[in-house]
């Protein structure tokens, strides 16, 4: 497998660097750190330069630089469908789905999790810890087991009986706090500093962030390098769409690519702090916010990171947009329906998002768009569905066939 590229630790904000350490950000400003490459040689030898499938294809652009410290559940290389009967229901001349439920634990997760769990194992750290909602608890779960290592997940009250159930068997501590899921965040974030565990959280760590930078890459390659005009990609703190764009930046960078391309940030209604200051103009608002649907995205305070979501906003000629929960939910069934995919509300939000846009006409409807479906359907809590029929002898099995095929007919 090949060598990493990575280079070192660069500040966002006052562009200081670091060697590659576990270091979560800058000393002079406090600004967060982003990972740099030699994308001279990505320029020099071109795809060649990748090897293998799935996430560890990209060995040579993340940052763990010893073959041994990667782990993998099979994350990565999901499927890019297009979905024309979709794109004609929605208005738009092409649509590309990026399902990313087809992850090993179902969720984008995987990406960022075989990333901090080998940056664990890289900086010799024996517990993982994260706060969660449910998706990056049971993903870096789930990763920690697999390497070895061990979990302290935190997830929240409301997190749904599946997620819950599935941090209940690959976790060695699973906890269940009440109260403000960003409160929480935030005073475990400060426990970070005492160095009582590895940071899998998504408010600082470069290493973590960076597997999910492989997003891009795998839109770029799977498109054959022509890549969509807009991409739309989930928003909480923003970790999935910084790190989406930084991949479209170094593609670019290493002349793989003429341009990036327009990026979409989009968020639940209820839970759209970054959507709020990308429509003002101002600064980010923290929010205080009760239950989404959109379980994955309920962050009220997006920190640091949100800042950085809406400067690459204004930088790339972006936009932010939101949707509300029956809008997603009307999403999920439209995408089950008509196209075959069983996501959950989460993944969904992009879509909502897009078809909220584009009946709006804020985009373009003869682009090419890419929305991210970041969760399968398979973690969702829901009631059971109506009966609609009974069958308990041939007789009535006979009728209830010959209804249905008359009402299909
Ligand atoms: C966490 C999560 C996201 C996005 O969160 P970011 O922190 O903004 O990256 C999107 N979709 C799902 C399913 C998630 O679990
Ligand atoms: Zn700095």
């Amino acid at each position: 497998m090949s060598a990493s590229l990575a280079r070192e630790l660069r500040c966002i904000d006052c562009g200081a660097s670091y060697p590659l350490a576990y270091r979560l950000e800058c000393d002079t400003c406090r600004g967060l750190l982003e990972l740099t490459y030699d994308l001279a040689r990505l320029e020099a030898a071109g795809p060649a330069l990748l090897t293998g499938t799935g996430l560890w294809r990209y060995a040579p652009l993340l940052p763990i630089a010893d073959p041994a410290h990667r782990v993998t559940l099979g994350e990565g290389g999901t499927p890019l469908l297009d979905c024309p009967r979709l794109a004609g229901r929605l208005g738009v001349r092409r649509l590309l789905l990026k399902y990313d439920g087809a992850n090993p634990t179902g969720t984008v997760k995987d990406r960022s999790s075989a990333t901090a769990v080998g940056a664990a194992r890289q900086f010799g750290y024996r517990l993982t810890s994260v706060v969660s909602s449910g998706n990056a608890g049971s993903s870096i779960a789930a990763y920690a087991a697999r390497a070895g290592l061990r979990s302290l997940i935190f997830a929240y009250e409301r997190t749904s009986a599946p997620k819950l159930l599935h941090m209940q068997a690959t976790a060695s501590d699973l906890i269940i706090y009440r109260g403000v899921y960003d409160d929480l965040i935030t005073l475990w974030d400060r426990l970070v500093e005492e160095h009582l565990f590895f940071d899998c959280g998504a408010s600082r760590n470069a290493y973590k962030q960076e597997g999910k930078k492989t997003l891009a890459y795998e839109i770029a390659e799977q498109t054959g390098f022509r890549l969509p005009d807009v991409v739309v990609a989930p928003v909480a703190v923003g970790e999935t769409f910084i790190a989406t764009a930084r991949g479209f930046r170094e593609l670019a960078r290493a002349g793989l690519i003429p341009r990036a391309p327009r990026m979409v940030a989009a968020q639940a209604a209820r839970a759209n702090a970054i959507t709020r200051a990308f429509r003002a103009g101002t600064p980010i608002a923290p929010l205080t916010i009760g239950y989404t649907v959109a379980e994955g995205l309920a962050a009220g305070n997006p920190g640091r990171k949100g800042d950085w979501v809406l400067r690459l906003l204004r930088e790339g000629d972006g936009l932010a947009a939101d949707a509300e929960d029956d809008e997603i939910l009307e999403a999920q069934r439209l995408l089950a329906r008509v196209e075959g995919v069983w996501a959950g509300p989460t993944g969904v939000a992009t879509l909502a998002v897009l078809r909220r846009l584009l009946a709006e006409k804020h985009l373009d409807p003869g682009a090419t768009v890419c929305a991210i479906i970041s969760e399968t359907g398979l973690k969702t809590e829901a009631p059971l569905p109506s009966r609609t029929g009974i069958a308990f002898d041939a007789d009535s099995l006979r009728r209830l066939v010959h209804e249905r095929t008359a009402a299909a007919g």
